[in-house]
């Protein structure tokens, strides 16, 4: 065979150092037979399993990750069957017991008579993808989190407190549950701050903020800041009688807390105000009204001396 004419056997030695030298791992399944015609060498230092040591498609199943073993040989036996030409994602394992993330990107080859011969494919491997990926769903999480906290006290901000009360309000519809809202505000918080100093005015939030995340106990109760020195509590299937309990139990633990405020005509420490409304799902009232009406018992409840609670079902 000269350079000028290479024959088949040199086309071989060509197509076979392109092959070995990708970074890819080429493989051939045999349709028949299931067993491995060929996969690339560079697969022993990718996985670690010799060369010689993938025999049969079940070599290639059982170096699956168990959480994606059934799902990815399925579609790969499918896709297969149905003569398409696919790609899946896995977590191969590693002789040393790890696993690396593959893409397995696999071409059904048939004969002249249309009917499936072999398997081809490419494995790629896609850690680095991978590992950028869940970094950045990491991040976005921890971004969607931060969007929805309020940054001084670490409970729910005020967007929140709008996106769980419309979601709450459309739920107690459907269910036709009662939902309750609590709205409470610090009594003589402008004397605190002017007294103490603003950095202990923010300290004293985040220790309400904290007291309020104690006092309600079921997963979908919402304890947010409002704005300011105001805080709300959205109480999803909850009636009067227990929407008062919470409110009870809110100010009896932060009556706990004894945070000294020497000019407050109230009792000598923080004390707060509350409204507490129960929207009957059966009625009228749009959420917007709802709000503005607990706002008014809550300015009743200062009105009425502070340190108190008023309540409506509506
Ligand atoms: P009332 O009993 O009627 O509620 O009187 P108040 O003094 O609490 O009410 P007002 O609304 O006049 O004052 C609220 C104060 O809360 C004024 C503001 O400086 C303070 N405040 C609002 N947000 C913050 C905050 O993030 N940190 C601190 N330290 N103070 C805040
Ligand atoms: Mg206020
Ligand atoms: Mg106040």
């Amino acid at each position: 065979m000269s350079d000028a004419q290479p024959g088949i056997d040199g086309d071989d030695a060509v197509y076979r150092t392109l092959l070995e030298s990708t970074k890819a791992i080429p493989w051939k399944i045999d349709w028949a037979t299931m067993q491995f015609a060929y996969i690339g060498p560079q697969i022993e230092p990718l996985l670690g399993w010799a060369q010689d040591s993938w025999l049969t498609a079940d070599d290639w199943a059982t170096r699956i990750h168990p959480e994606d073993r059934e799902y990815v040989v399925n579609f790969c036996i499918s896709q297969s069957k149905a003569g398409v030409d696919h790609e899946a994602d896995y977590r191969a394992l590693t002789k040393n017991d790890g696993y690396v993330w593959i893409r397995d990107v696999v071409h059904v080859a048939r004969n002249e008579d249309g009917e499936v011969e072999a398997l081809v494919g490419f494995m790629f491997d896609i850690s680095e993808r991978k590992k950028s990926e869940e970094k950045l769903i990491a991040l976005q999480k921890e971004l969607e989190a931060l969007s929805f906290k309020d940054s001084l006290t670490g409970v729910a901000n005020r967007r929140k407190f709008d996106a769980s009360l419309d979601l709450e309000w459309a739920s107690a519809r459907r269910s036709a549950l009662p939902l309750s809202l609590i709205m409470l505000d610090v009594d003589f918080f402008k004397q605190y701050n002017d007294c103490y100093g603003h950095m202990q005015g923010d300290d004293c939030l985040r220790n309400i903020a904290q007291t309020l995340s104690l006092a309600v106990t079921r997963p979908r109760d919402v304890v947010a800041r409002f704005g300011g020195e105001e805080f709300v509590l959205v109480l999803p299937e909850t009636d009067a009688a227990a929407a008062q309990h919470v409110a009870e139990r809110c100010k009896k633990m932060l009556a706990k807390l004894q945070i000294p405020h020497e000019r407050s005509t109230v009792d000598g420490v923080v004390t707060v105000s509350m409204g507490v409304g129960t929207f009957d799902p059966s009625g009228e009232i749009g959420a917007k009204r709802f709000i503005e009406v607990v706002d008014k018992l809550l300015y009743q409840a200062k009105q009425n001396g502070r340190n108190r609670i008023e309540f409506a079902s509506l």
